[in-house]
């Protein structure tokens, strides 16, 4: 018999990674449901379990070392090692508007302190977890992070003068977040190549969710297949990408 591979998902109390979480729950692996609230992370989890899969939630702000810490030693613990980790936390820093229409992300007028809020979570929150996570990943036969950007993160697309990004609010915020994280993502695929640990990054596409006001399309189980896919990846499979579900998005 072989063991259930283990998945952690951040921010799997909802949306996007609450649907990667029940996907990969589905695939017969045991997840751990990451979130920041221990309460809405069990009452997530609990959902799954009386669906017949395997699931816990397990306390992580990404933005709180000592939980970050925490979470890895449970981790440890419980199950020695960790297969899939998908980095799908994340916040807009605009309240009630999606980043796409946010003003208050405008580069001339920004508030910095927004600006440090959103890369705390969005880019420094992800580099604590992947490296507090690495050495129980390490012990996986199969290794897989992928990183939660977006398209709208697109230096391409958002670079096109006659492309519908450049129709958008500039931001300095959100946006950049997502674009930083997308370069974070390739340095660790270069660091990580070697030890057979594929690192790539999904763009969900426009998803009804809390984060857009449910402004967006795509179900959350739409938006969560390219992070599942890029979970599941066999050995032969890219790293250092950046993908959405009809395949790579430029840079
Ligand atoms: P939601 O707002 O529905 O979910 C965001 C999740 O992240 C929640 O579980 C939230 O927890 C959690 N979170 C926020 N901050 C932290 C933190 N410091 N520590 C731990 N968890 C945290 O948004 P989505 O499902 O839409 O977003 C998921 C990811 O997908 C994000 O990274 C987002 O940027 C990205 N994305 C979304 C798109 C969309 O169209 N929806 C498009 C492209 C990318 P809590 O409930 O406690 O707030």
């Amino acid at each position: 018999t072989t063991r259930p591979k283990v998945a952690l998902v951040t921010g799997a109390n909802k949306g996007i990674g609450r649907a990667a979480a029940e996907q990969l729950a589905g695939l017969g692996m045991t997840v751990l449901l990451g979130a920041r609230d221990p309460g809405r992370g069990e009452t997530a989890a609990a959902t799954l379990r009386d669906a017949g899969h395997g699931a816990h939630a397990i306390t992580v702000d990404v933005t709180d070392p000592a939980t970050v810490q925490a979470a890895a030693q449970a981790v440890e613990e419980r199950f020695g090692h960790l297969d899939v980790l998908i980095n799908n936390a994340g916040i807009t820093g605009s309240g009630q508007v999606a980043p796409a229409d946010a003003l208050d992300q405008v580069p001339s007028s920004v508030d910095l302190d927004m600006v440090r809020r959103v890369f705390e979570t969005n880019v420094f929150g992800v580099i604590a977890v992947t490296n507090a996570m690495l050495p129980l990943l390490r012990r996986s036969r199969a290794p897989r992070i992928v990183n939660v950007s977006s398209g709208i993160a697109s230096l391409t697309a958002a670079g096109d003068p006659a492309g519908p990004l450049a129709a958008l609010p500039a931001s300095a915020a959100y946006a950049p977040s997502k674009s930083a994280l997308t370069a974070l993502t390739v340095q660790y695929a270069n660091e990580l190549r070697q030890e057979g640990i594929l690192v790539n990054a999904g763009d969900p596409g426009y998803v009804d969710t809390d984060s857009n006001n449910h402004d967006g399309y795509l179900t959350p189980a739409q938006g969560s297949a390219v992070l599942v896919r890029l979970a599941t990846l066999g050995p032969d499979g890219p790293t250092g990408g950046f993908f959405d579900e009809n395949g790579p998005v430029p840079w």
